[in-house]
């Protein structure tokens, strides 16, 4: 195809043939797109030449930011010297076996077997399966029941859209079946019970024991968390929440699977968030930050005890679970790649960085439309109301996520609009202090521009 495609007919063509993943599909068509062309650092550069700070690395996922000459180096090499090889049938190649060991090297306590995906949802989707394999291998096939927290997100497969709690990935589709349960989530600025951090937790420990009373302790297998909720507007638990929450399934005997797809590579300011509260998930989910970008690849990190478990449950048979991409050698090198950038000074800058951020973002706690500012790291959101006393959320038509997202765009920021008026923020780590000062100075013109 012609790459010098006049942008009306490449307009055209995507109108005609380019079917959008999580776009309305009629907006799409009478909107038409904003297409990208190059980028480098934190700035992209789109079809008509307007250069924007992209405050939300691609889609949580640029951590080292863009135009990184080693990775793109190591990826031609690898294409040009082995383009492909199947981690099947016990055959390998070396980039993914060091990843793994790299990887497990760096993961917290035992989780120590790295199960390789092409991104998060099926990284997602294969948790369910292992689960299930696991209560299977122990002899407790009735362990079947699984359980998440409501405004939770955990992709978009058919298994794993049911865990994820968002209206749109439900409606229409014949989710979430009738295994999968939700909890309330810890929500502190529109929590019922309240926002003291001791009886939201209580709250949700003793919502966890409910749901598991109803269900019965011998049917639940798993409870999925994100340490914080990214897709239903960056909701971050009060500290000390994860840790109960992980007590509780250890105590009740429920696999606990931390979802750190946001989360992880450094996002929030350690290589993962569950270290945070020194916690160990049996198991745990990862893509985006993996390879930030660059190309796909998501990763299941199995705890000792669960790999042995499904092991031994297995036998000699193969475990029949796999993709033709898992352990894709021009990921898994992309990969290495990027975990030396994050080492050589990028978790450093954006743990600064992410200070930054915080402190600016609060900065805007006094505008009159700013109800919340949350966040941990380079992980944000601000949610806007119109009366700060009764958290009365923006008008509908403010709510609609292309309004905002519009607004932000013209003012030459990419941030994320979530539906209620929620302002979502989640730079690269590379980003230097001025861009971090630009972010929060074209968010405050963004809101004064709205009001
Ligand atoms: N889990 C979480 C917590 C996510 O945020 C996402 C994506 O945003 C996913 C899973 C799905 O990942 P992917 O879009 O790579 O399939």
């Amino acid at each position: 195809m012609n790459t010098q495609l006049h942008s009306n007919a490449l307009h055209e063509l995507d109108r005609q043939h380019f079917v959008h993943p999580v776009s309305s599909w009629q907006g799409h068509e009478a909107r038409g797109v904003r297409i990208l062309k190059s980028a480098k650092g934190a700035t992209v550069t789109d079809s008509e030449g307007r250069q924007l700070l992209d405050g939300f690395a691609g889609l949580w996922c640029v951590n080292a930011g863009y135009g990184h000459e080693s990775v793109v180096e190591a990826a031609a090499e690898q294409m040009r010297r082995l383009p492909y090889a199947t981690g099947y049938f016990d055959l390998g190649s070396e980039a993914p076996i060091k990843l793994a060991a790299e990887l497990a090297d760096r993961a917290p306590g035992d989780l120590n077997h790295i199960f390789f995906t092409l991104g998060g949802s099926d990284a997602v989707d294969s948790t369910i399966r292992f689960v299930r394999y696991y209560w299977h291998s122990k002899g407790q096939p009735n362990k079947d029941q699984y359980i998440s927290v409501e405004q939770g997100y955990h992709g978009s497969t058919s298994a794993g859209a049911g865990l994820t709690a968002l209206p749109a990935f439900h409606d229409g589709f014949g989710v979430p079946f009738n295994w999968q349960h939700k909890i309330p989530s810890h929500y502190l600025y529109r929590n019922p019970v309240g926002s003291d951090p001791a009886t939201v937790i209580a709250a949700s420990v003793a919502a966890l024991r409910a749901k598991v009373a109803e269900l019965g302790q011998e049917r639940v297998a798993a409870f999925y968390v994100e340490p914080i909720q990214g897709s239903s507007g960056v909701l971050v638990p009060p500290k000390g929440w994860i840790k109960a929450m992980r007590d509780t399934c250890a105590e009740l005997d429920i696999l606990f699977i931390a979802d750190e797809v946001i989360t992880g590579f450094g996002r929030t300011g350690p290589m993962f968030a569950c270290e945070e509260e020194g916690i160990v998930p049996d198991m745990m989910t990862t893509a985006k930050g993996l390879t930030s970008g660059y190309s796909p690849m998501g990763a299941v990190f199995l705890s000792d005890h669960v790999y042995q478990t499904i092991a031994e449950g297995a036998g000699p048979k193969a475990v029949g679970h796999g993709f033709t991409y898992s352990a894709h050698p021009v990921s898994a090198v992309v990969a290495l790649e990027v975990l030396k950038l994050y080492e050589g000074g990028l978790f450093e800058n954006g743990i600064k960085m992410g200070d930054r951020l915080q402190k600016g973002l609060a900065g805007l706690s006094d505008h009159p439309l700013v109800g919340d500012v949350r966040g941990r790291g380079m992980l944000a959101a601000i949610e806007l109301v119109t009366d700060k006393d009764k958290k009365t959320p923006v008008p509908a038509e403010l709510q609609a996520a292309t309004r905002l997202f519009d607004r932000a765009w013209d003012n030459g920021l990419i941030i994320r609009a979530f539906p209620q008026g929620v302002f979502g923020f989640a730079p690269p780590l590379c980003c230097t202090a001025d861009e971090i000062d630009a972010i929060v100075d074209r968010t405050k013109q963004v809101l004064d521009l709205t009001l």
